[in-house]
């Protein structure tokens, strides 16, 4: 039997299900939305379903956008002859607080892991190489610097290698299993500047 009324039982259960939110984290959250106004709480939920409701993939590079193509795509000052290739939406957010980078983006939405059962057709790597034509000039490869990471980017670059564009990773001033969301933006703007051709 549980100790909750069954609506609150229902809401820390919720909760629990979110990355990071042990069950003890969840009891917190819980009996604080309890107290929280109800026009809070109100906002909390709707910001949630309209988040959920009408962001969408950029159909272009696979960001998180809500309008399609995204900001960044569409942007004219973006240089178009540079693509960056990155795991998750959250490394653009890390990239572009940086300032440095003015291409565009291409997220793959993973990496190759043949541990988890992930391969080269689960994540957006058709999509990126539909993207390749005479106007790209360099594939930068910015994929997180772990063993996904690397062995996505070693398929990608063999991928690409025939098709006469320039492939260049990014140098290694991330702690090798680091995070690229994680990284300072100095050590991001570094290891961008000294990335190297592969
Ligand atoms: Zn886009």
């Amino acid at each position: 039997m549980s100790y909750y009324a069954e609506p609150l039982a229902h809401l820390i259960d919720e909760l629990s299900r979110l990355p990071g939110i042990g069950p003890k984290t969840a009891q917190r959250l819980a009996f604080y939305i309890l107290k929280m106004p109800k026009e809070r709480v109100a906002n909390l939920s709707e910001a949630i379903t309209r988040a959920r409701e009408s962001i969408i993939y950029c159909s272009v590079c696979g960001n998180f956008t809500d309008t399609d193509p995204c900001g960044i795509c569409r942007a004219s000052y973006r240089d178009r002859t540079t693509i960056m290739v990155v795991e998750d939406p959250r490394d653009v957010v890390a990239l572009e607080k940086t300032r440095d980078y003015k291409g565009l983006y291409h997220i793959l939405h993973g990496a190759i892991s043949p541990l988890e059962g992930i391969g080269p057709d689960d994540i957006k790597i058709k999509e990126l190489l539909s993207r390749i034509n005479s106007g790209v000039k360099e594939i930068i490869l910015a994929t997180n610097p772990d063993v996904e990471g690397e062995a996505t980017a070693m398929y990608i670059a063999r991928l690409l290698k025939p098709l006469g564009v320039k492939v260049t990773r990014i140098a290694h001033g991330i702690p090798v299993g680091g995070d690229l969301e994680y990284a300072d933006e100095v050590t991001l703007t570094r290891a961008l500047e000294g990335r190297r051709e592969i």
